[in-house]
Formats: structure tokens, C-alpha cells, sequence
């Protein structure tokens, strides 16, 4: 049977991978630090005899993992809060040191290796919506850099491995996913809101909420992590993953007060510096190499997001 490595595999999307891959018959090695990843994710695969998890940080030399023949490459804390202030300079590491571990990894193993990166390599992009070869608008010395600016260089050690040493990547770029297994305090704007509505809290709204986001409900993309993962040979990506429905904040929060019943009310705060102001993706790419596109909409994904909350809180 073949092996996959999952790193970040206790993470919000990671966790969600190793369990379908679990069910679907894989034998699944996850390796996480527990940084932001919590072992409550993984509870009910723990115990699978064709599950193994490693307490490990992969910018550290690798324990011995037997022969591996994929390895989706996932861990990175990746809510703003989380990666920025005093945990940046790991965050640049993870990225960076991470994926240098993980290529030589996947060479000496003769693996295929995915590269979970990001919608944050585009930063403040000028084009809308955004495509691949967009190359992106990101401030270098700001306060996201150390995400943006990591995950941009993993993307080019990934292709150096591709070009030079002639590793199979794949490389999707993520945009803003949600659903079941996010930590509550992770700080990020559908947890956030959900949570504060489901405790009567107020609904914070960083600068006057008409940036905007798609929000991409998780079984979705890890459908696509999974397709690009098992696509036709020598097809690298990037590929953007996403949904394309488009969302102000602000009409986030409407939607997330329609659906609970609270007493909460919208509070306006100081928008964090260097915020994108628009996102979205094109994901035409998705769709022709991937025969891909979202199918959860935003209501039906925020219903079960909703109950899955109910359940943490
Ligand atoms: N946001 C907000 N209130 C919150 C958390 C986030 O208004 O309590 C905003 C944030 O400023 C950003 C958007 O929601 O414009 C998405 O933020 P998130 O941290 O979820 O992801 P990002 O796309 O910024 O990485």
C-alpha cells in the first residue's frame, strides 16, 4: 500500500485531508508540531491501524518514515493573527526551511509532493480576479511578508526541484477556506464571526468591511487538493483553488447574523495594515486541468459551519 506524508496534518484543512484519505483506504503518516493544529482533529482517525501521527517540526532534520510515495506539504500556521508578531520569523521558516526539507524529501523517495500555497502570494493585487500568471503585488517588508513572501519562496525552490532535480510538483494556490475543524480562535473572519454571534459577542468588522474575500467551503478544496495531487504527470500548477463567489465583509456578517439568533451587533475596528483589499479567483485553470469547480455555496457551507461551532463553544 502506498504511504502519504501530510504535514500540518492536526491543521483545520490538514486534518480534514488525512481523514478522507484514511477513509478512502490510504495509509497516512501526519506530522505537526501542534502549533496551531489540535489533535481533537485527527480523534477520530487516531486510532486507525493505517494512521500514524508524528509530533514533529518539519524544519527540523526528519525522523526515518519508511518509504513515502506522496506528500502533500500543509504546514504553515496560516490566520493572521497566528503567523504574525512574534511567531513571523518561524513562519518564514516553516515555509522556506520546511519545504527545503520536505523537496529533498520527495527526491530521495521519488514521491510527488503538493505545496499547499496561497492567495497571499498575489498580496494587494492590481489585477481582479486574480490568475495564475498574475505575479502578484506583495509588500516584501510588511507585516504579511513573512507568510507572503515564504510561501512565495517555497513556490520557487518547488520549481527549482522541478527544473533541476526533476521532482514531480503539484502547487495550488489556496483562497480563504472555512468549515469544520477551524479553530475557534484562530482569529480568522468566518470563525470569528461565528463565534462572536454564537456567544452574543460583538461582530468585529476590521476597517469599514467593504473588502472582500471568496470563501471556499473545505470538502471542496480538499476535492481539489486531492485531484491535483493524482493529475496527469509533468502537470505542475500553479492552480488556483477557490470558490469565486465574492463577498464584502460586511455582507459576511449580515449573512452570519441572518442565520443565528443573537443579541450581537457590528462593531467597527482599525483595519491591519497591509489587508488586501479585493480577492477572488479565476479558476479556469481548476476547471480545464482539473475538470474542478466548488459546488458548497456560501449558505449551505455557513450552515454547517455553524454547527460545527455550536459544538466547540
Ligand atoms: N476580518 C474582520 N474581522 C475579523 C477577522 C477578519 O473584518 O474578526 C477581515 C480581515 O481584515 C480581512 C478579512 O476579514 O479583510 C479576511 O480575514 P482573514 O483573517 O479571515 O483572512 P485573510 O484573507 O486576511 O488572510
Amino acid at each position: 500500500m502506498e504511504t502519504i506524508l501530510v504535514t500540518g496534518g492536526t491543521g483545520f484543512l490538514g486534518s480534514n485531508l488525512c481523514v478522507r484519505l484514511i477513509r478512502e483506504g490510504k495509509r497516512v503518516i501526519c506530522m505537526d508540531n501542534n502549533y496551531t493544529g489540535r489533535m481533537e482533529n485527527v480523534a477520530e482517525i487516531m486510532e486507525h491501524p493505517n494512521f500514524t501521527f508524528i509530533k514533529h517540526d518539519i524544519t527540523e532534520a526528519l525522523p526515518e518514515l519508511g518509504k513515502i510515495n506522496q506528500i502533500y506539504n500543509l504546514a504553515c500556521p496560516a490566520s493572521p493573527p497566528a503567523y504574525q508578531g512574534k511567531h513571523s520569523i518561524e513562519t518564514t521558516k516553516t515555509c522556506v526551511l520546511g519545504a527545503l526539507n520536505m523537496l529533498e524529501l520527495a527526491k530521495k523517495n521519488n514521491a510527488v509532493i503538493l505545496q499547499a500555497s496561497t492567495s497571499e502570494v498575489y498580496g494587494e493585487p492590481l489585477v481582479h480576479p486574480q490568475v495564475e500568471t498574475y505575479c502578484g503585488n506583495v509588500n516584501p517588508i510588511g507585516i504579511r511578508a513573512c507568510y507572503d513572501e515564504g510561501k512565495r519562496c517555497a513556490e520557487s525552490l518547488f520549481f527549482d526541484y522541478h527544473r533541476h532535480e526533476k521532482v514531480e510538483i503539484k502547487v495550488i494556490r489556496i483562497f480563504n477556506t472555512y468549515g469544520p475543524k477551524m479553530d475557534p480562535k484562530d482569529g480568522r473572519v468566518v470563525s470569528n464571526f461565528i463565534c462572536q454571534a454564537l456567544k452574543g459577542e460583538d461582530i468585529t468588522i476590521y476597517g469599514d468591511g467593504s473588502q472582500t474575500r471568496s470563501f471556499c467551503y473545505v470538502d471542496d478544496l480538499i476535492e481539489a487538493m486531492v485531484r491535483m495531487m493524482n493529475s496527469e504527470k509533468g502537470f505542475t500548477g500553479p492552480v488556483n483553488t477557490g470558490n469565486p463567489g465574492e463577498f464584502t465583509v460586511k455582507e459576511l456578517a449580515e449573512k452570519v447574523l441572518k442565520k443565528i439568533v443573537t443579541s450581537s451587533k457590528l462593531v467597527y475596528k482599525e483595519l491591519p495594515k497591509d489587508d488586501p483589499t479585493q480577492r477572488r479567483p479565476d479558476i479556469s485553470l481548476a476547471k480545464s486541468r482539473l475538470g474542478w469547480e466548488p459546488v458548497v455555496k456560501l449558505d449551505e457551507g455557513l450552515d454547517k459551519t455553524i454547527e460545527y461551532f455550536k459544538t466547540q463553544i
